[in-house]
């Protein structure tokens, strides 16, 4: 037997059957919806979001970064709940606008001249990657006769700490060198664009309360560091992300109260420099990751060298993450349960599989379970985030899973 992780608060059964948003798994499927599916809790990302607002400094921005889970509904949901969105492509940029989000801020790396204009038209905030994306922006917007909102991504010279994965420190492909970013913003000034701030992102996926808030600190050290070197502030920071949700064994939640603590004495000791700054987070999979789960239906049980294979009409090829293959080294579990028989004791040992043909294909690796039949529904958690749109849907020719929203109204 081999451990899985926790299976997130708030979920629990009825009739032996696990209740998502309320409604019994048996009563989500209709004759239309049907596994492969996701469904989304909205309740709980709304319950997220107010826990986010208590434990943070009043002052602070919270941003949705919308890669963690793009579905247009869900974003159009959770626009109002925050103060901003942050794209990463132009798809998701039209996504966002169609969601009337109050705020946009566009990173990303290898924003092509078409994504640059439609930020441009759309008077969105540009947070730049390069002196060439800073180049091609001016000149655009000069030929649009509009004054571009610029911002600049800063590499930072630190990264997160214990983070999942790394997007600071050293060389990479995302922001400029922050020894860089000075010449740069006298560039935007000088052109006379809408210089908006620093954008520094250090990394994802962090559970511990300690390394998010120095890297927090030196995030604003480093903006304090650049509008000196400026000479003129910054109107806004975004101090990135990073907050993690336990998706293994012995992870252990992330104490958003300690965070906000320290953040808030931090910004209230910022510099004079940043006295008039506005400040936001960004966050992704720590508002949305949990609110998910992955249904999907035994077709097969089979035995192979003594060993128990539930082989289920879903897979990798729509919750990737799950399987191991999306940016961990080591294949561990994902909290899974048999939706179908959830208040039952697990008693046997079984790998849950999808229907690809690759061993990569795996959902879960020697889990204790109840014991599960043909027919029956396998419950895969954490898969608000990363899911649907981060993984290799045309493999095989499967068709893809269906995703819908439950708990929409408070
Ligand atoms: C991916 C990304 C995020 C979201 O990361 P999560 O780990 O989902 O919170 C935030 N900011 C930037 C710049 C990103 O690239």
């Amino acid at each position: 037997m081999k451990p899985m992780g926790p299976i997130p608060p708030g979920y629990v059964g009825r009739d032996n059957e696990l209740l998502i948003g309320g409604q019994k798994v048996s009563d989500i499927f209709t004759s239309d919806i049907q596994t492969p599916l996701f469904v989304y809790d909205f309740q709980l990302i709304r319950e997220r979001i107010f826990l986010l607002r208590e434990a943070l400094p009043p002052s602070l921005g919270l941003h949705y970064a919308i890669k963690a889970n793009p579905l247009p509904q869900l974003v159009k949901l959770l626009a109002p709940l925050v103060d901003g969105l942050d794209v990463a492509s132009g798809g998701e940029l039209q996504v966002a606008r169609e969601a009337g989000a109050r705020h946009i801020s566009f990173a990303g790396p290898g924003k092509t001249d078409a994504e640059l204009e439609a930020a441009i038209r759309a008077g969105i905030e540009l947070n730049l990657e390069s002196e060439g994306e800073l180049r091609r922006a001016l000149h655009l917007a000069e030929r649009l006769s509009t004054t571009p909102k610029l911002a600049v991504r800063v590499n930072p010279d630190f990264d997160l700490k214990g983070s999942g994965m790394r997007m600071g420190g050293g060389a990479k492909p995302f922001g400029v060198d922050a020894e860089r970013v000075p010449a740069m913003v006298r560039t935007i000034l000088a052109a006379g664009a809408d210089w908006r701030g620093f954008h520094i992102f250090a990394g994802s996926q962090a559970l511990d309360a300690g390394a998010i808030s120095e890297t927090q600190a030196q995030t604003i050290a480093l903006a304090t560091r650049l509008a000196e070197a400026v000479g003129e502030a910054p109107p806004f920071v975004n101090l990135g992300g990073g907050f993690g949700v336990p998706y293994f064994p012995n992870d252990v939640a992330l104490d958003v109260r300690k965070v906000g603590e320290t953040l808030g004495k931090n910004l209230d000791q910022r510099s004079d420099i940043l006295e008039q700054t506005t400040f936001a987070i960004e966050l992704g999979r720590y508002l949305v990751a949990e609110a998910g789960v992955y249904l999907t239906r035994v077709v097969d049980r089979k035995i192979s060298h003594g060993e128990i294979f539930l082989v289920t009409d879903g897979g990798m090829h729509h919750q990737l993450a799950a399987s191991g293959n999306f940016g961990t080294v080591v294949r561990r579990n994902y909290p899974i349960a048999v939706a179908s028989r959830f208040e039952t004791p697990a008693t046997e040992v079984a790998t849950v599989v999808g229907c690809l043909c690759t061993p990569l294909d795996r959902l879960g690796d020697q889990v204790l379970l109840p014991g599960a039949e043909e027919g029956d529904v396998i419950a895969v958690f954490m898969a608000g985030a990363y899911g649907a749109t981060a993984s290799p849907a045309a493999f095989l020719g499967h068709p893809p899973a269906g995703e819908i929203i439950v708990g929409v109204a408070p």
